[in-house]
């Protein structure tokens, strides 16, 4: 489904069209009270989100016919890691893994953009589950893990960008998750259509969103489409795909994002003033003294790619990687 929102063309307002992500969403994050406790997490920008995905939702717990409210699990560690009723020590993993088996089964015809589990769960925390040294009242050991169904996940779907609704707290990573969400959903429409006009417009559009993330990729990426060797459209789609989600990994670097900035600087040097030049390079300054964020830059420089109309960087997506809509400045204290 595609819904639309502000861009430019030819120097003229026009709708973008972003294509809605689906994602996989733990169901106890504000769609059912399904915890352990009866209880329902609440999370304000899975709310708005609400608006701009397709969410599939999923309770491992519920679904191997658990009650709720219910007894607490937990994850412990005998010979290997086990999920069991806290106080019983009643032991359910294989009824997890099994249960997540057939339900990965399940998704293979349904396209996943991305995943946000709840943080700590033993079934659906993503790195921050604790770990007991057995049930009843014995203590933690000084060790993290993945719950049993995210294990088990993750194992299938290697390249999904996926995250805890504690981490999307953090304005960086909830910008890095709602990008890769949105670039890997255009990019799907792509692989659907199997036209290499269409592939050449993707990496033609992403050209300073991958420089900003992965400039060796972006190479890499810019000879997989030029396609020399002539190979068929499959081949060439499954080999960029795979290195497009290497780049969009690859963690966000101040460096790099400078790079990419005085690259599109260079689009304009000769139209600026001195002042305007001055202008933009304090802030750009101050931006690697982590005095401004990120988007002060890049909005300066956005405002003359309309001013200039230059047609070339109206479309590019890192101008706007996702919709405005979705923009929040909130931020757990680590970001921005
Ligand atoms: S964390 Fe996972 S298993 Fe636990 S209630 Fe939420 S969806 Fe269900």
């Amino acid at each position: 489904m595609i819904y639309k929102i502000r861009l430019y063309e030819r120097g003229q307002l026009r709708m973008r069209n972003f294509r809605k992500p689906t994602i996989l969403i733990s169901g106890c994050i504000e769609d059912q009270p399904c915890r352990y406790d009866g209880a329902m997490v609440k999370s304000s920008f899975v709310k708005k989100l609400k608006n701009h995905v397709n969410f599939m939702t999923v309770c491992p717990e519920v679904a191997i016919g658990l009650p709720t409210p219910r007894q607490a699990l937990r994850i412990i560690l005998s010979k290997e890691e086990r999920l069991v009723f806290s106080k019983t020590g009643e032991d359910l993993t294989e009824k997890m893994k099994e249960f997540s088996k057939s339900f990965i089964k399940g998704l293979s015809a349904t396209e996943i953009h991305g995943v946000i589990l709840k943080s700590r769960s033993p079934s659906c925390g993503i790195k921050d589950v604790k770990v007991y040294k057995n049930y009843g009242k014995a203590p933690c050991i000084p060790k993290k893990t993945s719950g049993v169904f995210t294990k088990e996940f993750s194992n299938q779907f290697k390249n999904i960008v996926m995250e805890d609704e504690g981490r999307l707290l953090n304005y960086n990573i909830r910008q890095h998750f709602l990008t890769r969400i949105y670039a890997v959903a255009d990019l799907k429409e792509v692989k659907r259509k199997k036209d290499i006009k269409e592939l050449i417009r993707f990496q033609s559009e992403n050209k300073y969103l991958l420089m900003a993330y992965s400039p060796n990729n972006l190479k890499k990426l810019g000879k997989i489409t030029a396609n020399h060797e002539k190979r068929n459209i499959e081949e060439v789609l499954k080999e960029y795909e795979y290195y497009f989600n290497k780049a969009l990994s690859t963690e966000l670097k101040p460096m790099r994002n400078v790079n990419m900035l005085l690259h599109l600087f260079g689009y304009f040097s000769k139209d600026l003033s001195k002042n305007e030049k001055v202008f933009f390079l304090e802030h750009l300054e101050n931006y690697s003294n982590k005095k401004v964020p990120f988007s002060v830059p890049l909005e300066i420089i956005h405002g003359w790619v309309i001013r200039f109309k230059n047609k070339y960087l109206l479309n590019q997506t890192i101008f706007e990687a996702f919709p405005k809509d979705l923009l929040e400045v909130t931020d757990s204290g680590k970001g921005v």
